[in-house]
């Protein structure tokens, strides 16, 4: 059985941390174009387009990419590590804390999600899974023999080392290069402003809007990092944001690439031993 990284590390060394839902300083102005040279996004798409920031830890030398960026590459450096496009992202929910409204915000998220990485997210029903600092990957007397679905779960964040600013947070899991699972513990204490008055609202309006929390969440699960323009999605300061929730060029362009368009890439078997 494989044990992963302790989500506490995680939380306490920044990644989760780091989704900021406050109003932050602005960061940094939009202005540069986001095409990027296709050729080369095609041979080698991490080039320049590595996070600054995976797992919680900075990576020395590596600057915070403009409009897209990838958490992790596989050895060589040129490609995302990603889910598998051809098989569908399982997920389980556990929305005991969950507030009115939320299941809507999130499946609106997915179906964006989806529409911008052709990849097809697979609801597996509840859970009583609590929230965890040292989620396994492969549990199989909860989940049969399958990687452990990706968990979705309401929890009081202050338990998880998680800021009132900080809405939410979620990481995937990989096996072998390939991601296999996740975890992403939405934050029912959050506050949208740093005054600790306002909560996030509901929907895909302008601001810490649940909806904006979820799609930049789950494209983190399915492979992005932050990026360093402040109009896109995956800037990590969402309550700076403008307009309605949606994906920018920047974010479509890191989202085809870890999606259905890149090709299928081999399910990594389970552990042995099952
Ligand atoms: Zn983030």
């Amino acid at each position: 059985m494989r044990r992963v990284v302790a989500l506490a590390v995680i939380v306490a060394s920044g990644l989760l941390a780091s989704c900021g839902g406050s109003s932050g300083n602005g960061g940094s102005g939009a202005g540069e174009d986001v095409t990027a040279d296709s050729r080369d996004a095609a041979e080698c798409p991490v080039r320049d387009h590595l996070a600054a920031e995976y797992n919680g830890r900075r990576r020395s030398g590596v600057e915070m990419p403009i409009d897209y960026a990838f958490l992790e590459a596989r050895r060589g450096g040129c490609l995302p590590v990603r889910f598998n496009p051809c098989e569908p992202i399982r997920y389980v929910v556990n929305a005991a804390l969950a507030p009115a409204g939320a299941l809507d915000d999130l499946q609106a998220a997915i179906t964006k999600v989806e529409a911008a990485t052709g990849l097809s997210f697979v609801n597996d029903g509840p859970t009583d899974e609590p929230a965890t600092t040292n989620r396994l990957i492969f549990q199989p007397q909860r989940y049969g023999a399958r990687w452990a679905p990706v968990l979705i779960v309401w929890a009081h964040g202050g338990e998880y080392q998680m800021e009132p600013t900080n809405p939410a947070g979620g990481r995937s899991f990989d096996a072998a290069e390939t991601f296999v699972s996740g975890v992403l513990i939405v934050n029912v204490d959050a506050v949208a402003s740093d005054n600790g008055r306002t909560r996030p609202g509901s929907g895909f309006g302008d601001g810490t809007t649940w909806g904006r929390v979820f799609i930049h969440e789950l494209s983190h699960i399915v492979g992005l990092g932050h990026v360093a323009r402040s109009d896109q999605i995956m800037f990590p300061e969402l309550g700076v944001q403008r307009g309605p929730a949606e994906f920018h060029p920047g974010d479509l362009a890191g989202l085809r690439a870890l999606g259905k368009e890149a090709g299928c890439t081999p399910t990594p078997p389970l552990p042995p031993g099952r």
